[in-house]
Order: C-alpha cells, then sequence, then structure tokens
C-alpha cells in the first residue's frame, strides 16, 4: 500500500548509504575471521570463546548482506520472465524447510503472460516473503500462492498463510527497517522486498490477523513483449 512505498522511498537513500557502508564492512569481517579461526586451536579450554566469536561474526555478515541489496546493482538486467517458472523454482528450494514443519504449499497459477523483471532480485523477494510465511506458522499449516493477471496490465500474486499473523499494535511497523518479532530476525526483509517490487513498477501490500493469516498482495508489470498477445 501507499504508506508501505513512502516508507520504502524515504528508505531508499539511506538504503545506498548503507548499502556502502555494509561493503566497507566486509573485508575487515573476513580478516577478523580469519585471525579468529587461526587463533583458536591455541585457545584449547576457551575455544569455546572463539566459537562464539565466529557464529557473531558470521551474523554480522548476514546482516551486511541483506543490507547489500539496497544498493542498485549496477547491471539490473529487466528481462521478460514467466513468473510461475520463478515461484516454481523459489517453492523448491523452500520444499525441505517447508516439509520439516508439515507445511503445505497449494499453488493456483492461472495461465498469466511473462513479467518483466530482474530474476535474482524478485527471487530474493519470493523467498523473504515465503520464509516469513514458514517461519510464522508452528507446524502443519498451508501457504497458498496464486498468480492471475489484473486488467492494467500487471499480474498479481498473492501469497496467504495461515500463520501467527501480527498484532494490531504492530501493523504499522511492518516494513520498517529492523523491526522484527523474532530471536533471530534482521527486520529487513518486508523493507527490502517492497523496495525491489516498487524499483519493479509494482506494488507490495501486506495484510494481517492476529492467529488467523497473513497475505501479501505483489502486483509486477507484464514485458513489453507480452502486450497486445494476452
Ligand atoms: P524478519 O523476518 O527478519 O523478522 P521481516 O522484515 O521479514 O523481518 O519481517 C518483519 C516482521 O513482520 C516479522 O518479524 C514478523 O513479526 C512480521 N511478519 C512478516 N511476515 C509475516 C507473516 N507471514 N506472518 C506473521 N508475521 C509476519
Ligand atoms: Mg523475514
Amino acid at each position: 500500500n501507499e504508506e508501505l512505498l513512502r516508507k520504502a522511498e524515504k528508505l531508499s537513500l539511506i538504503g545506498e548509504l548503507a548499502a556502502g557502508i555494509a561493503h566497507e564492512i566486509r573485508n575487515p569481517l573476513t580478516s577478523l575471521k580469519g585471525f579468529i579461526q587461526l587463533l583458536s586451536p591455541s585457545l584449547q579450554d576457551n575455544k569455546l570463546y572463539a566459537d562464539i566469536m565466529l557464529s557473531e561474526l558470521e551474523r554480522i555478515n548476514f546482516i551486511v548482506s541483506e543490507l547489500l541489496v539496497l544498493s542498485k546493482p549496477q547491471n539490473l538486467q529487466i528481462k521478460s520472465l514467466s513468473l510461475v517458472v520463478l515461484l516454481q523454482n523459489v517453492l523448491a528450494l523452500l520444499a525441505s524447510e517447508a516439509n520439516l514443519k508439515n507445511i503445505r504449499f497449494q499453488t493456483s497459477f492461472g495461465k498469466c503472460p511473462n513479467i518483466a523483471g530482474e530474476e535474482n532480485q524478485l527471487k530474493q523477494v519470493f523467498i523473504n516473503v515465503i520464509k516469513n510465511s514458514i517461519e510464522a506458522i508452528s507446524e502443519n499449516g498451508e501457504i497458498r500462492i496464486s498468480t492471475r493477471m489484473l486488467p492494467n496490465r500487471q499480474v498479481l500474486v498473492r501469497l496467504a498463510d495461515n500463520g501467527c499473523g501480527v498484532s494490531e499494535e504492530y501493523i504499522a511497523k511492518l516494513g520498517e527497517p529492523f523491526f522484527t518479532t523474532k530471536e533471530k530476525g534482521t527486520g529487513l526483509g518486508l523493507m527490502i522486498s517492497s523496495k525491489i517490487i516498487k524499483d519493479h513498477n509494482g506494488s507490495f501490500q501486506i495484510t494481517s490477523k492476529k492467529n488467523k493469516g497473513t497475505v501479501v498482495k505483489i502486483t509486477l508489470p507484464i514485458a513489453e513483449d507480452q502486450i497486445g498477445s494476452s
């Protein structure tokens, strides 16, 4: 919705700055990691501390790579893509994680034309959103993914889960950087996802009800080469 997009816009400047800093943080992190690994065998009884340091470094590295996505890649390759194939690839990637929790994927892909997009960025968006759904379901849930054509030359992807939902007091915070209710969350997934979709001239909307579930609606423009053929 408008509110999310406005937030994303305000954050894109901060995002670009953050991405620049993230790049600079990478090199010293790598050298820190190397030296801790070198030290580790000589620490003997204190080896546990080295392991903690390494796993904390891993976490910094993870957050930094999430931030890096905010920088506009130089070679943004917008191509005509099959959204259905892309979604199927993402679902295959997440299948084992879902299986572990007995979560079913229910898909209903209406016939839809190719969209205009950057494959890796869009994959990242759907991974973020579907991972959130997996994380929101404690066990035995369902994630429904459907696509359909809209009248305005856009394709709608609807992703719905019957997970824990978001309580009303937090709804406004969705998409704010670093807002997370998870112990190991970064609170960057939704912000990055809505920014990527906005960069694609699409729209990103999330609605949620506590203990009921969450619905994410994403629209993307169809590819130029498809206009008129549908
Ligand atoms: P993270 O997953 O690292 O916490 P996100 O930006 O992906 O960061 O999500 C932010 C917060 O929004 C989550 O911590 C969670 O509280 C809420 N949220 C997002 N998607 C869902 C969902 N499908 N079901 C329930 N809560 C969600
Ligand atoms: Mg997330």
